[in-house]
């Protein structure tokens, strides 16, 4: 890495930045005024209201210093992306805040907003203004994105009634196990599996393109963030219900599967392992045909992997014959 003063020197001012390298990323909404304004205009289609929600991410933290600065960007994008697709939300816009450290180069800000450029085009969102600072600690950004939905039509964590099945999108487990690969662990597997991992850890695929489809038919839905285990917790304890799933159920992808063939040692990284961003949601099993339909036309897998139970029922996993397997031994000791 270049010396602080050298790599402080590489990169325009503030102004100067913002008008080369974030400005054409705000071109495409006309409420963002180029970003030569002081804030942001942004008229909600008739009959919507708005859907927000904030993330921030620390070098060394929630990413690794030398992951590639497009990853980077793609990463903080999509991971709010994500949270408005398991609202229901389709994505609008978006404000990003700085934090340049003393050696970020311009040429890591430049492959950044790059990253940033392409995800543009594929979520059909834009820039819509920002702050910039410098900090003498890690480098550090905050992304807000801004959604929308019919009035009344957010898909809530807190709405699971028992009865509902479960569902989830893709394929669970694999940026867990990206992250293993990153600290030099499964050398087992091979290559294209194993940068496949990676790529999940990196950048995940936000199901933007079901999320919007789910609204009338999930009763409650939320993204993966924190692992299936907990994250169904989080379902059960706002919505005040239980929760059964079946172990043989979950969806595995190749390289997944190929990594727990290895070690079967590694299953509690696919239940409890975090950074999947897919969908978890509930739905009343009259709704089946048309979650499957609707799964067809986004394009993206959807599995049932369990029901929701009675309030006192918590939350179990099942292995085929119907066993639970204690929780406690998968290392989760809050259940
Ligand atoms: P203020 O002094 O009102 O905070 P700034 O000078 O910080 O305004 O910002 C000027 C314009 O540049 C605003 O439109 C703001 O939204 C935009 N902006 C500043 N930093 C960023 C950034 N990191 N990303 C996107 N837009 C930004
Ligand atoms: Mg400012």
């Amino acid at each position: 890495m270049a010396p602080a003063e050298k790599a402080e020197s590489d990169r325009p001012g503030e102004f100067a930045l913002i008008e080369e390298i974030f400005a054409p990323l705000a071109a495409g909404s006309a409420g963002a005024f180029a970003l030569r304004d002081d804030a942001a205009l942004y008229r909600m289609e008739e009959g919507c209201e708005t859907v927000l929600t904030v993330d921030a991410i620390v070098a060394g933290i929630h990413f690794l210093p030398d992951d590639p600065a497009e990853s980077v960007a793609r990463k903080l994008l999509r991971v709010s992306l994500s949270d408005l697709a398991a609202k229901g939300a389709v994505p609008k816009g978006y404000l990003l805040v700085t934090a340049w450290a003393d050696d970020t180069t311009f040429d890591w800000i430049k492959r950044f907003a790059a990253g940033l450029a392409g995800d543009q085009k594929r979520y059909g969102v834009s820039l819509w203004g920002g702050d910039t600072v410098k900090t003498p600690g890690p480098l550090t950004l905050s992304l807000t994105a801004i959604g929308e939905v019919p009035i009344g039509g957010m898909i809530p964590r807190g709405g699971a009634r028992p009865g509902d099945d479960l569902y989830v999108t893709g394929t669970l487990g694999d940026a867990a196990l990206g992250l293993e690969v990153l600290k030099g662990r499964l050398s087992g597997l091979g290559r294209d599996e194993a940068s496949w991992l990676v790529q999940r850890y990196r950048e995940p695929e936000p199901r933007c393109s079901l999320g919007p489809r789910l609204r009338g038919l999930a009763h409650a839905a939320l993204d993966v963030s924190d692992g299936l285990l907990a994250d169904l917790g989080h379902i059960c304890e706002v919505s005040g219900t239980g929760a059964r799933i079946e172990k043989d159920k979950l969806p595995l992808s190749a390289a997944a599967q190929m990594a727990l063939r290895q070690d079967g040692e590694l299953f509690p990284l696919i239940a409890g392992g975090g950074d999947d961003y897919e969908i978890l949601f509930a739905a009343p099993p009259e709704k089946g045909n048309e979650i499957e339909a609707a799964a067809g036309e986004a394009s993206v897998r959807v599995t049932k992997i369990g029901r929701v139970t009675g309030p006192n029922e918590g939350v179990t996993l099942v292995d085929g014959a119907g066993r639970a397997i204690p929780l406690k031994q998968l290392g989760y000791s809050h259940f």
